[in-house]
């Protein structure tokens, strides 16, 4: 038995799962009749959005409608993350809160999910802190979510159900949400880099079937999707344990499907072959856009975070994307003050951060996660001197991404409108082929459209633009 074949939920626990649903839709329609209300809360990273658009697909099938407004929900979600200690604590309060709104409807119906409740304890811990809380589960068994919210309403008090087997599951129904569509290509990760917490949570790596998700990419061609982000905890690992499947053969063929615009994240500079990078020079439709996490630009530390990788390798890398691809967008991820760092390997890290000229990053001071080695290492970096350590950073990427703005002014670009720009009204929002968001004056609402448009003015997080008259 494959690999694949051992972590694939069958389609006969598939079906059982839309039977549950429908079970669930025939209760409600007796208990609250047609109108009723799920509201999802979603932390963290792009594969909580991607799980979060899924648990909706199953409760529109269970007949809910989605509401922005909490105090009118009969069913809330909290899709939790857990890569830092603060979105914990922030999270737990959040929950905390809902307490008053159980008290006046103690059929509310209070789902936590996710990251954070994965980990050991987790689940145990928050249903005794918070009894509110209904139904709790991990992220390997998404899949059952029905057959949980059928339980509660069958009159049992609570659902639990963590496992420990890490799974692929088919034929999940998704509510999208947005311009860009979400495809999740592989789940997990095999690195155990020393800081995080994601393979502890997320499990080891699994591949979804190639032809599913080549199934799925013509679906969303044919309802009209213009842009697709390919999603994994470490992409380029995509096709380990199926014959014939990797990473630059998945993009090969996803970009002969003829979506306009396809990208993908995240990648792993350990991981990343030169042959992705030239399957992404010669296509049609894979974005000019690469997220590459760096972390450090110093050995010393890279080989305390078990990251696999010099920062020469980093820059090698780099070097050959932009030889294939001058107009390449690349950003990074960089943490400061992981345990042990001294001010000479900071300093390394803002040399490579001038060497490599992102075009923007995330930056994060270290935080430590419990059951992590790095959290065990005992020359934790002051509070003090990591904030005085990413202050520095952000002053000298603000400066990067500052002069590659201006370099596209005057440029002509093509924009895939996401909608109204959140903070200038009468603006629409949207990204150029590199991932840079530019905000424009447009009449109409353009909403999903693929607009031509000149940059006129570069801004530090934003460019601006205006539409380009028809030719
Ligand atoms: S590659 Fe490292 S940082 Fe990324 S999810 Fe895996 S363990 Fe975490």
């Amino acid at each position: 038995m494959s690999e694949q074949t051992r972590v694939a939920v069958s389609q006969q626990q598939m079906r059982q799962q839309h039977q549950y649903a429908q079970m669930v839709r025939t209760l409600l329609d007796q208990k609250l009749g047609p109108q009723r209300y799920y509201h999802i809360r979603t932390y963290g990273c792009q594969m909580n959005v991607n799980d979060s658009q899924k648990l909706a697909g199953y409760l529109e099938q269970m007949g809910y409608q989605q509401t922005g407004d909490e105090t009118r929900a009969d069913l809330i979600v909290f899709n939790t993350c857990c890569v830092r200690d603060s979105a914990e604590r922030r999270i737990h309060g959040h929950i905390g809160q809902i307490k008053a709104l159980y008290e006046q409807n103690p059929d509310l119906i209070v789902c936590v999910c996710g990251c954070m409740v994965q980990q050991e304890g987790a689940a145990q811990a928050l249903q005794q802190r918070f009894p509110f809380v209904r139904v709790c589960f991990g992220t390997h068994n998404l899949y059952a979510f029905p057959q949980m919210i059928f339980q509660v309403l069958s009159g049992q008090k609570r659902a639990r159900s963590i496992i420990d087997a890490p799974t692929v599951a088919e034929d999940v129904p998704v509510v999208r949400d947005g311009v860009c569509a979400y495809t999740t290509i592989m789940y997990g990760c095999d690195n155990f880099c020393s800081y995080c917490i994601v393979p502890y949570v997320r499990g080891r790596e699994r591949s979804r079937d190639m032809a599913q998700i080549l199934d799925e990419l013509r679906a969303l061609r044919d309802q009209g999707v213009h842009e697709v982000m390919l999603l994994g905890q470490n992409v380029d690992s995509y096709g380990k344990g199926i014959d014939g499947a990797s990473f630059d053969k998945l993009l090969e063929q996803a970009d002969q499907v003829g979506i306009d615009r396809i990208r993908f994240m995240t990648s792993h500079p350990k991981d990343i072959s030169g042959r992705v990078l030239e399957v992404m020079a010669n296509s049609r439709h894979i974005c000019h856009q690469l997220h590459l996490p760096v972390q450090s630009g110093s050995d010393a530390i890279l080989t305390a975070m078990n990251r696999r990788y010099s920062a020469q390798r980093y820059l090698q890398i780099v070097q050959q994307a932009r030889a294939l691809m001058p107009d390449i967008g690349l950003t990074t991820d960089i943490i400061v003050g992981f345990p042990g760092e001294t001010e000479a390997d900071f300093e390394q890290t803002l040399d490579l951060v001038r060497a490599a000229r992102f075009d923007s990053a995330f930056t994060f001071k270290y935080s430590p996660r419990r059951g992590t080695k790095a959290a065990q290492m005992d020359n934790q970096i002051s509070a003090q001197v990591k904030k005085e350590r990413i202050v520095r950073l952000i002053a000298l990427q603000d400066e990067i991404t500052a002069g590659v703005h201006q370099q596209l002014v005057g440029t002509r670009q093509v924009v895939l409108a996401e909608g109204p720009a959140a903070r200038s009204p009468g603006q629409y929002a949207g990204r150029i082929d590199r991932g840079v968001t530019v905000n424009f004056k447009s009449q109409t609402d353009v909403t999903g459209q693929l607009v031509p448009v000149e940059i006129t003015q570069a801004k530090r997080n934003t460019v601006m633009g205006q539409i380009c008259p028809q030719a």
